[in-house]
């Protein structure tokens, strides 16, 4: 979008909540429900349960004046049309992962995740301390969106394969489900890459339209099955190091809702990406565990080949950098990425390279 017609929008979004300031009243006085489209089918653990979380937090922080209505995948728009059906105003609200919508706009990659990007606690340190949830909102008001993070995957797998990756060529040609900039990293590496929605991925798999894939982690790939027509799972990926998930609103409702309807809905998504991303960390190991009791064989990339897509990472984030607010988006994040690391390296990351030394793990 240039820049007229984000100007345009802007203002057309401030008159509309000019005039929806003087219904709020009648909001004030009833109870509200907010349509959620979600790219998550029913049940899919870690990221429909954090639409769930969220869903439920809010309507028992609000008393059931402010209700959320889950919408799966095909019950009003498709897994990844939710962002245009928000924005359009066709639903209130989604919930999905915000990379699934770099087309839109590439600095969305960064309010989930980027290749060689922050774990899960630096993504936060970022979003609420950082910088982050005022750069969502700059991306969002292009958009007519006021984005929330909400839920977060944890450190994502490296994917599943049907054979071994000894070096980075045998990417070349691999039929390759990864959304996002990572996408783009293995396409540089001769991938056939392809952003296929969760809830088809089982099916893709199997009948060989896909070679391999990568989806989150052990919780929610064991749930979906994958280790039934692949046997090999790289537990560690450059591409999603700690995956925020969102809960975006179309900016008009948000400007319609109340200052404490506001507030529960931006404390219960924090509430819902503490409590999911627990609750996923919780489960990993486990999953892992019965897993590999499957027959699957848990293998990490050889240095060369993480070197690979340390060098095609680069490269992709660079051929962004011409759209300015990418270029801020991005200064933003490294900043503050190279802050929390000067920290946690020397804290966290020593630690447990110690503990497993002492303890064994
Ligand atoms: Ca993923």
């Amino acid at each position: 979008m240039d820049r007229r017609s984000f100007l345009k929008k802007t203002a057309l979004g401030s008159g509309a909540a000019a005039a929806t300031a003087l219904a709020a009243p009648a909001y004030a006085q009833g109870k509200r429900t907010l349509t959620m489209v979600t790219s998550w089918p029913r049940g899919f653990a870690v990221l429909d349960d954090a639409a769930s979380y969220m869903e439920q937090m809010v309507g028992e922080m609000s008393d059931g004046q402010l209700t959320i209505e889950k919408k799966a995948p095909g019950e009003l728009v498709g897994a990844l049309e939710v962002f245009d059906a928000v924005s359009s105003g066709q639903a209130d609200m989604y919930h999905s992962a915000d990379y699934y919508f770099i087309g839109q706009h590439p600095g969305y990659a960064y309010f989930t995740a980027v290749p060689f990007g922050g774990t899960a606690q630096e993504l936060t340190n970022w979003y609420y301390h950082g910088g982050g949830e005022e750069l969502h909102d700059e991306l969002g008001q292009i958009f007519n969106l006021k984005g929330l993070l909400a839920g977060n995957s944890g450190s994502q797998s490296g994917g599943w394969f049907r054979n071994e990756i000894n070096s980075a060529a045998d990417f070349n040609g691999l039929k390759f489900r990864m959304p996002g900039l990572g996408g783009k990293v293995l396409g540089k590496l001769g991938a056939s890459v392809q952003n296929i929605p969760g809830g088809e991925l089982y099916q893709a798999l199997s009948s060989g339209a896909l070679d391999g894939l990568e989806w989150v982690g052990p919780m929610a790939d064991e749930r979906a099955g994958f280790q039934e027509v692949a046997k090999v799972y790289y537990t560690a990926g450059f591409h999603e190091p700690g995956s925020g998930l969102a809960a975006s609103v179309n900016l008009d409702v948000w400007n319609e809702l109340t200052p404490a309807q506001q507030a529960i809905m931006r404390y219960a998504s924090m509430a819902t990406t503490h409590y999911q991303l627990a609750e996923t960390l919780a489960n990993n190991g486990a999953a892992l565990a019965r897993l590999q009791s499957q027959g699957v064989k848990t293998l990490q990339f050889s240095d060369d080949v993480w070197d690979a897509f340390g060098k095609a990472s680069a490269e992709v984030m660079d051929e962004n950098m011409s759209d300015e607010l990418f270029a801020k988006i991005r200064g933003s994040f490294e900043d503050s990425l190279a802050t929390s690391a000067s920290w946690i390296n020397k804290s966290d990351g020593y630690y447990v390279q110690q503990r497993v030394r002492v303890l064994g793990g």
